[in-house]
């Protein structure tokens, strides 16, 4: 696609989405200047996947849509104009391989985010992109716009530049707004895209804290701290509606529970829950309860001389029995060849439905991800322009979207930047 003539972009924030938008509008002929107001770009994409950078899932495209936890459909568009695969090209093409890994997920050779985010600093330079360091846009400058006759629209409003921390004003024909969610603040998404989506008239979603540990009411798992656990499965539950199921691996916390099963099933917990909601883990899933039964009554025929609390070794971590041994109600001095039919059949049910009481999330600092943003029914899915104010165009977290971990968040963001850049750079005025 060409630019019909060059035009003035701004982008506001110069993070994975920030830095894509930037990218495709300069490459579309947009005189492009990227403001960040940091003292460099991608401070979040830095400590992706724990330094590393998990780039995007090399699944096919079907997979990356069912990842999408909250309004897949508004990024059919963006997803198929710019893949997984388009991703790891441009990326790859910016001087920075990339491998694949368990899940498919998707790293850099070298195992450092930073070349990632250099990759793609240099092919902005190379595209003349403006990058403009500790810049802070305070306030977006619109003004009434007139809709001609015949145009069906609600865009009452155009853009005509920004305002920057300490009054200075920069004009542009259109702006993207790509400031991230909430989470992680110390990153530089403190929700200024937010409150200037509003200004402009935009709808924010409720924002809770996703992908993040999960709080729970049961103090024994204070006892189980740092205890990892593997091949468990998790079942999220409110009320009868199961919200979440899967099986992996999870960890014990003093507040409650986190590792993988806990933070994705913390995205199916935020704005869905209504009342009770409990967590079930199944310490056993390979087993049905008749077949755990036969192996528990084996160990304990094994075991029969002991007292109960020592006959468990070969079932549960041992910092785990102690627990177990309390919430199963037996008496830990019990001689195993006393313990009855009943009572066995107990512990094996506690052993595939071992509940904890959800009270909560941790607070957005520790949340991988912002659930909730600008609502996506305010802006046009096939270009991320605002259906309210012509010329502003928004992408990436700050938008009502996310995805479970494995890639796709940061997909999500390079897939609406890139669309908002090119759309932007061709759009007639
Ligand atoms: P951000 O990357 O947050 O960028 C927003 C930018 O806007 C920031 O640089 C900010 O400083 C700037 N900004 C904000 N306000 C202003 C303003 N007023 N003026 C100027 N600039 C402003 N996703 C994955 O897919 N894979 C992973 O491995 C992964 N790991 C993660 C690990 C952690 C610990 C965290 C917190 C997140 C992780 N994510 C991962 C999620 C992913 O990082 C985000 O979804 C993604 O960075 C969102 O991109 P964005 O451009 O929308 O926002």
């Amino acid at each position: 696609m060409n630019a019909k003539k060059s035009c003035d972009v701004i982008v506001i924030g110069g993070g994975a989405a920030g830095m894509m938008a930037a990218l495709f509008a300069a490459r579309n002929d947009a005189k492009v200047t990227l403001l960040e107001k940091n003292e460099k770009l991608g401070k979040k994409v830095y400590i992706t996947g724990k330094g590393r950078c998990n780039v995007t899932n090399g699944a096919d495209m079907d997979e990356l849509r069912k990842a999408v936890v909250t309004n897949p459909k508004f990024l059919y568009s963006a997803f198929d104009q710019f893949t997984n695969r388009d991703v790891m090209e441009l990326i790859e093409n910016a001087g920075c391989p990339l491998k694949e890994e368990r899940g498919a997920r998707i790293f850099p050779v070298s195992d450092h985010a930073s070349d990632v985010i250099a990759a793609l600093r240099r092919r902005m330079e190379s595209l003349g992109v403006n990058i403009r360091y500790n810049t802070e846009v305070t306030k977006l400058l619109l003004e009434d716009r007139e809709i001609p006759e015949g145009e069906k629209s609600n865009q009452t409003e155009a853009v005509r530049g920004v305002r920057l921390k300490g009054g200075d004003s920069l004009r542009a024909d259109r702006v993207i707004l790509c400031t991230g969610g909430l989470s992680y603040e110390t990153t530089g998404s403190t929700g200024d895209g937010h409150r200037m989506a509003r200004e402009s008239g935009h709808k924010v979603t409720e924002c809770t804290p996703a992908l993040v540990p999960l709080t729970v009411q049961e103090d024994w798992c204070r006892d189980l701290m740092g205890l990892s656990l593997k091949n468990v499965s998790l079942t999220l539950i409110n009320g009868k509606k199961v919200l979440y199921e899967d099986f992996g691996e999870m960890l014990f916390a003093h507040f409650g529970i986190t590792g993988p099963l806990a933070l994705s099933a913390s995205s199916f917990y935020g704005k869905r829950k209504n009342g009770d909601v409990k967590v079930v883990i199944d310490l056993k899933p390979a087993l049905d309860e008749d077949q755990l039964d036969k192996r528990v009554l084996r160990d304990f025929e094994e075991a029969i001389n002991k007292h109960f609390r020592n006959s468990l070794g070969g079932l549960l971590p041992s910092k785990m029995i102690p627990v177990i041994v309390k919430l199963s109600g037996i008496d830990p001095e019990k001689p195993v060849h006393e313990i009855t039919r009943e009572e066995r059949r107990n512990l094996v049910h506690l052993l595939k439905n071992l509940t904890l009481t959800v009270t909560g999330t941790r607070p957005f600092a520790e949340a991988i991800i912002t659930q909730g943003g600008v609502s996506v029914k305010e802006v046009n899915p096939s270009t991320m322009e605002s259906k309210l104010v012509k010329g502003l165009y928004l992408a990436g977290e700050l938008l009502d979207l996310d995805a479970v971990t494995g890639g796709f968040n940061l997909q999500i963001a390079w897939s609406t930047g890139h669309l908002a850049g090119e759309s932007a750079a061709i759009a007639e005025e």
